[in-house]
């Protein structure tokens, strides 16, 4: 089964070449000037003519929660049906998180993830396992992990006291075990014993509204634990350690104080935080703002009051000169949908009690996209931050990642010509009965997708088939200092 993808202009994070692109079976074999594979041509299985189109690595979002159980309910999309979402908007590979928490088994955690994922994905997926009770065992468990399981990167909670939350101690034991095997430690970085604090103080005041839920968190908390966060990667050895879910510029501070005094420390981002402000989505009247309810939360449009260190362009002007500087090295999305009804309507009344996430992970390579339109970035760093730096960050490259002979065929044609519109009843394949991104029109579209050399999406259509997505064994990370 061959493929030639003819006529395109390919992007890696050094260029856009004029190239043709020859697949065969799942890898891709060949680049070559356009018209160099013409004899092959006549034999191909498939040509896809991206004459005016751009050809991309298959996106890579690295931190989402399928069927995640959050607040006496669960993330809404399956691994069937989130998979294929992601699908529909050129990301090829997702990472998930697995679940420990206190008291539970390591092992089973991860073997319950494998049993959701295992035959019902459309794309190729890994796993980063969620630490939420660091002890004896579950130390142990990392190193397993590590070295036999193909699971390289262990996310740890300074936030949900009493559900995920590591105290320092904890935290300080997990690094130094992860420096010792070479692992990664992925960080949600919030200052959760302050943040419950002013939650419980702010319900007393009968500050109920979903838009508390940011008041109730302001960013000075989030850079705080960062900076400890990094403080104890210092200490445990100058462990590579990644805080998640970035959304402020007094958080971005640390890292980049961080990185210019060369720690292993990284960070991504997420297009809420990029694109989206607490007075038009959190601030909306009665429970709409339920919507957008997710931890770290969207942001002021201005710096919060007691913000430390002044860049002077609010959050988001932050975020996108972090993204240019490489201090943001990835964006994810963070997926982690629930529906309105049932499921956010948990909180009418108690803005604590609504689960917490916003469904993306079929919109980030569009909504990024959109950063290269609006001047904020360019086409080559869109593929570093949202496909190539992924790979390489968790180990996965040059499998995934790149457009490269030897590469998995996970292949994006990109249309710059045409339009996207966003929302429930116009381009939304996500199980949630709403979109975050409600009427929102992107300058691009999602032409074709392919995972290791089978077409899934073409002409607006799904071709693809569940259980086609394979786990994905990862390696270290390639950007240890
Ligand atoms: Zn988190
Ligand atoms: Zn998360």
């Amino acid at each position: 089964m061959t493929t030639l993808i003819k006529n395109g202009k390919v992007i890696s994070t050094t260029g856009v070449i004029a190239q043709d692109v020859l697949i065969d079976g799942e890898a891709i074999v060949a680049l070559g000037a356009p018209g160099y594979f013409a004899g092959a041509e006549q034999g191909a299985d498939t040509v896809i003519d991206a004459a005016g189109k751009y050809v991309i690595p298959g996106g890579i979002d690295v931190h989402t929660h399928m069927e995640l159980p959050f607040g006496g309910t669960f993330a809404s999309d399956t691994f069937e049906t989130g998979s294929r979402a992601a699908a529909w908007g050129g990301t090829t590979t997702i990472v998930d998180m697995a679940v420990q928490r206190a008291g539970e088994n390591v092992f089973e955690g991860l073997a319950e993830w494998h049993r959701k994922a295992d035959g019902n994905c459309a794309i190729d997926y890994g796993f980063h396992q969620i630490i939420g009770g660091v002890d004896d065992e579950s130390l142990k468990a990392m190193k397993y992990l590590t070295e036999h399981e193909g699971i390289s990167s262990f996310k740890l909670f300074m936030a949900y006291p009493g559900v995920f939350y590591s105290d320092d101690g904890q935290i300080l034991r997990a690094m130094q075990t992860a420096a010792d095997c070479g692992a990664m430690i992925m960080m949600h970085a919030e200052n959760g014993i302050a943040i419950d604090v002013l939650v419980q103080q702010a319900l007393a005041r009968g500050e109920t509204d979903p838009r508390y839920h940011s008041y109730t968190r302001p960013s000075p908390l989030e850079a705080e634990a960062t900076h400890r966060a990094i403080v104890l990667s210092h200490v445990a050895g100058n462990v590579p350690l990644y805080i998640v879910h970035m959304s402020a510029g007094d958080a971005l501070n640390e890292v980049a104080a961080a990185r210019h005094h060369g720690r292993n420390v990284f960070a991504e981002t997420c297009p809420q935080y990029l694109w989206l402000t607490l007075e038009e989505t959190l601030g909306r009247p009665g429970f709409e703002g339920a919507k957008w309810v997710c931890s770290t939360p969207v942001r002021s449009k201005d710096h919060d009051p007691d913000y430390i260190g002044q860049m002077g362009h609010g959050h988001q002007g932050d975020l996108w000169k972090g993204l240019r500087m490489n201090e943001l090295a990835i964006v994810s999305t963070d997926h982690c949908p629930f529906c309105m009804k049932d499921q956010k309507e948990l909180g009418i009344g108690n803005f604590a009690a609504i689960p917490n996430g916003i469904g993306g992970v079929e919109h980030r390579m569009e909504l990024l996209y959109q950063g290269v339109v609006a001047g904020e970035m360019s086409l080559e760093r869109w593929v570093e931050t949202c496909c190539t730096t992924p790979a390489r960050m968790f180990g996965m490259y040059p499998k995934k990642g790149v457009i490269a002979p030897g590469s998995d065929a996970d292949v994006v044609v990109w249309d710059p010509n045409t339009k996207t519109k966003i929302g429930i009843n116009d381009k939304h394949h996500m199980n949630m009965d709403h979109s975050a991104w409600e009427g929102w029109v992107i300058d691009g579209k999602v032409d074709t997708v392919m995972s290791r050399g089978t077409v899934v999406i073409e002409a607006d259509q799904y071709v693809g088939r569940k259980g086609h997505g394979r786990y994905v064994p990862r390696g270290l990370s390639q950007y240890l200092v």
